[in-house]
């Protein structure tokens, strides 16, 4: 600690004599004159500066009571033989034994020479002296009571401090349970003043280095200087501001009249003053008090600074860990809000039971579920074609997790398909392996590519198939058929005279023949074979595994029917009509379904020359 600085030391000295109490002696004797002569003889001594001050009793009992009320008697001069023989000795007993009055010094006396008490009991009781009445001269009294006033001051400054330094480690022990400065630094004040057994008006500064004026910070203030604490230092009280300012930047403890100001420096180096305003100037005990005090402090200065930090730091780190989780509610909420809004289904499923998390209402919808029927919802019973879900569940478990824009049909609660556009990936959910699936509903699409595909591969006059789909079949079957050495046949059919029906009858019956011809083909043929409009009134029949001659009687067969058959007219009446076939089977020198088509045309063409309504085989 820094070293300790008196403002004033030689009126300090001086003050504090004209202050003092006197010395208080006890006088025990049953002789009154004993009491005269003893204050005579010792009226003008003064010890330390401070008087006598005679109390008296006149036996032993009248003892006990005096002391009682004047427990902070130095001195008793006591007589042995009173009302008793032992009344002085049974004194001295109730005051080592009883009271527990150690201090105290005692100085027996007796009448009767040859009555001088044991050696132990001197021992015992701490007997300061042992005195014939006949040495109550006053030469002999003075020294006799300076040598045990002397032994009472010491053992009084013995006490006095022990109790001071047991004061200062309960002090620091109950100081270092403060866990913030401001608690801490109110209790320094507080200690302190106890400690000095001041007034308990105080402040508590610490000032940052470097040193400069402005950076005073009070930390503590008590009695009259607590408004400190809530005003600028310089309003309240600027002389007392300036003594400690005087003070930090000397880094000397002050002591003065009737204030002391405290300098410590902490280990980290923090300059703390401590101002104490004390109604009685201190003594050396006090001085050594206050250093033991410094030094036991200064350290839980720098402790508490590190602690306030902590503290400071949890709170700022606790209001982190709020507002992130906070923000993290927030983002979820949002999240969840973006996917109940989503214009497509979205579940997530547990991969380990397929229970669903989550699900959105359009994934409810889609599936023709009522919103919260959530265990209806499951990976297995999603899928129409379990294939689906095998070919879904591999991907799922594979390395990526991964597949997108998969066309599955899917079931409905309600019973029956419909098509849907699947994305899935694999996620994971509060520690659970989840697929997260989209669900986008096609079924419109898929209907549209279907009459799409219709209107593109069928004759609208007819409904069988245009010229290109059929020509496009043919080539496939033509291609099957000779690659596993199959037979495949042709037939070739044109309406006779067609023109003129036209011509006779009007387009529209033109147009009705023609659908009746093609209705009366596709009845005489078989599942698998395919009729096709070639153009106009021209048809072609594609019949896989079928040998030559079996086409021969098919083709017979429908034209019999043609010629049976019997339009009727719109304004009455019916046609009939007649038409002629070309049939060829698949020849070795067939490069192309084009090759037997143009064969069973060349035959198509001979029957037209041969008078019509006739069937004719290639060569
Ligand atoms: P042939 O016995 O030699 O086959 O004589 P044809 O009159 O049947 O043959 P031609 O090729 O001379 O005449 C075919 C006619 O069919 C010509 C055309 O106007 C008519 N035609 C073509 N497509 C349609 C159609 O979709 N509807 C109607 N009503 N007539 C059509
Ligand atoms: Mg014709
Ligand atoms: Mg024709």
């Amino acid at each position: 600690m820094a070293k300790l600085v008196f403002a004033d030391k030689k009126s300090r000295r001086d003050d504090s004599a004209a202050n003092r109490q006197g010395w208080k002696v006890l006088i025990v004797d049953d002789d009154a004159e004993v009491h005269s002569i003893t204050e005579l003889a010792l009226r003008s001594l003064t010890f330390l500066g401070r008087p006598i001050e005679f109390i008296h009793a006149y036996s032993g009992i009248e003892a006990q009571a005096v002391l009682a009320q004047n427990p902070d008697v130095s001195l008793i001069l006591l007589d042995v033989v009173m009302e008793t023989d032992d009344a002085g000795l049974r004194f001295v007993e109730h005051v080592r034994g009883e009271v527990g009055n150690t201090k105290v010094r005692i100085v027996l006396r007796t009448g009767q020479p040859g009555q001088a008490p044991e050696q132990d009991v001197i021992l015992r009781y701490d007997i300061n002296d042992y005195k014939a009445k006949t040495e109550l001269t006053q030469q002999k009294l003075y020294t006799t009571v300076i040598t045990a006033l002397r032994g009472y001051q010491d053992l009084i400054a013995l006490e006095s401090g022990r109790q001071g330094l047991r004061k200062i480690i309960d002090a620091s022990a109950s100081l270092m349970q403060s866990r913030s400065m401001r608690m801490f630094a109110s209790g320094v004040l507080t200690q302190l003043s106890g400690l000095l057994g001041t007034t308990g008006c105080g402040i508590l500064c610490t000032q940052a280095e470097p040193c400069e004026s402005t950076d005073l910070t009070i930390i503590a203030a008590s009695g009259k200087f607590e408004p400190l604490l809530s005003a600028p230092p310089d309003t309240v009280d600027p002389e007392v501001i300036n003594r400690i300012r005087l003070v930090l930047a000397r880094r000397e403890t002050l002591i003065a009249e009737n204030y002391t100001i405290l300098y410590l420096r902490t280990p980290n180096f923090r300059d703390v003053a401590i101002y104490v305003e004390a109604d009685r100037p201190l003594e050396d005990l006090d001085r050594s008090l206050l250093e033991v005090f410094g030094t036991n402090i200064s350290v839980g200065f720098d402790n508490l600074e590190m602690i306030d930090r902590i503290v400071q730091n949890n709170e700022v780190l606790e209001r982190r860990v709020i507002e992130r989780t906070r923000d993290l509610h927030d983002r979820e909420a949002r999240l969840l809000t973006i996917m109940e809004a989503s214009p497509i289904a979205v579940a997530i499923l547990k991969l380990e039971d397929d229970q669903p998390i989550f699900a959105n209402s359009r994934f409810f919808d889609l599936l023709g579920l009522t919103a919260g029927q959530t265990g209806d919802i499951t990976l297995g019973g999603l899928f129409a074609d379990p294939a689906d879900r095998s070919r879904v569940g591999a991907a799922l478990a594979g390395e990526d997790g991964v597949i997108g824009d998969l066309e599955v049909s899917l079931n409905r609660a309600q019973g029956g398909h419909f098509w849907g556009l699947l994305s899935a990936r694999r996620l994971e959910v509060s520690g659970h392996d989840c697929a997260l699936i989209w669900l986008y509903d096609i079924s419109q699409r898929k209907e549209m590519e279907r009459e799409l595909r219709q209107f593109a591969t069928t004759d609208h006059l007819t409904s069988v198939a245009n010229r290109r789909h059929f020509l496009e079949t043919a080539a496939l079957e033509f291609e099957r058929s000779r690659r596993y050495g199959h037979p495949l046949t042709v037939i070739m059919a044109d309406i006779d005279f067609f023109k003129k029906i036209n011509d006779t009858y009007g387009h529209q019956v033109g147009d009705r023949v023609i659908r009746d011809f093609a209705d009366t083909l596709q009845s005489c043929l078989r599942g698998c074979d395919l009729v096709g409009r070639l153009g106009g009134e021209e048809f072609a029949v594609i019949l896989p595994e079928t040998p030559a001659a079996e086409s021969l009687s098919v083709a017979e067969r429908i034209r019999a029917a043609i010629e049976a058959l019997e339009v009727s007219l719109p304004y009455g009446g019916s046609l009939r009509f007649t038409a002629s076939f070309g049939c060829a089977a698949r020849g070795e020198g067939d490069g192309s379904i084009d090759a037997t088509l143009a064969r069973a045309d060349a035959a198509l063409y001979r029957s037209k020359d041969c008078g019509r309504n006739s069937v004719t085989a290639a060569d």
